[in-house]
């Protein structure tokens, strides 16, 4: 059993994993934002969302992208800036595939940003296995925009194209556990569906407001729609609109039984 605290305003947290057993542990790294790396029971490395160099909140240390290591995937969850972030770089110095919604993937692709063979196109309930049969990979509704805004190498001329829907994933790796990463999203009723069918261990979900939901609607869609038994909170504090704090976010879990995982931007949490 893994026991893992963390402070917050005087309060600590515990969480107890039980599920989850030593030989298996794997790693999760927090980039701030919505920027994640995992590193799977098995010794894969997954990226998501990888907004780093440009990222208000990466600690300058991690802004080295050639000190990540190798990388085996890299999913993107929506179009917009702070999401794809260091997507082109990455998938160009690791040769990783890079897996989106099937419509950005056409932008992707005809633009030029990844090579078409390193991309995975695919779309909502139908999981993917682009690592070999022990993770799988879900794509799953999220209640957001998305749109790819693209800036000409050469000529600095910017142009809008389409970044098909925005989505979340359901990462779910050698060992069975389930990481939700729930992208750039608004609450929504098949938030139940998600809980029921994947019943994820871990969520990892946006409260910032303005773009997504707040610290109220995401306690909400804890306590009312995932019921994940664990959570931490992303997407806040790295522009002034993301108000929502983690504490705000405590506060309106309330009695709720998830546990919440505070981290900070470069922080990595052992599983
Ligand atoms: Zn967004």
């Amino acid at each position: 059993m893994h026991v893992f605290h963390r402070v917050i305003t005087g309060v600590v947290f515990s969480v107890c994993l039980s599920s989850v057993g030593a030989a298996h542990a794997f790693e999760l790294q927090w980039f701030g934002q919505s920027a994640f790396k995992v590193t799977t029971p098995g010794g894969k490395v997954i990226m998501i969302d990888p907004f780093i160099t440009k990222n208000p909140k990466t600690p300058k240390e991690l802004k080295d992208l050639t000190k990540l290591g190798k990388i085996d995937l890299i999913v993107v969850t929506h179009g917009h800036g702070d999401h794809v972030g260091d997507t082109a770089k990455l998938a160009e110095m690791s040769g990783a595939k890079v897996a989106m919604n099937a419509d950005m993937g056409h932008t992707f692709g005809t633009l030029g940003i990844v090579p078409y063979k390193q991309l995975i196109r695919f779309n909502k309930s139908g999981p993917i296995k682009p690592l070999g049969d022990g993770i799988t990979i879900t794509m799953v509704r999220a209640e957001h925009s998305s749109e790819v805004l693209h800036t000409d190498p050469t000529t600095g001329k910017k142009s809008l194209h389409p970044g098909g829907e925005p989505a979340g994933y359901i990462i779910e790796l050698e060992n069975g556990f389930k990481i939700y990463h729930a992208g750039d999203t608004g609450v929504f009723a098949d938030m139940t569906f998600i809980g029921e069918y994947y019943q994820p261990d871990l969520a990892l979900l946006p409260i910032g407001g303005h773009f997504t939901m707040d610290p109220q609607h995401a306690a909400y869609a804890v306590k009312n729609l995932l019921k994940t038994k664990t959570v931490i909170p992303i997407h806040y504090a790295t522009f002034p609109p993301l108000k929502g704090t983690p504490e705000q976010f405590k506060a309106a879990l309330g009695d709720s039984p998830a546990k919440l995982i505070v981290m900070q931007p470069g922080d990595t949490q052992k599983f």
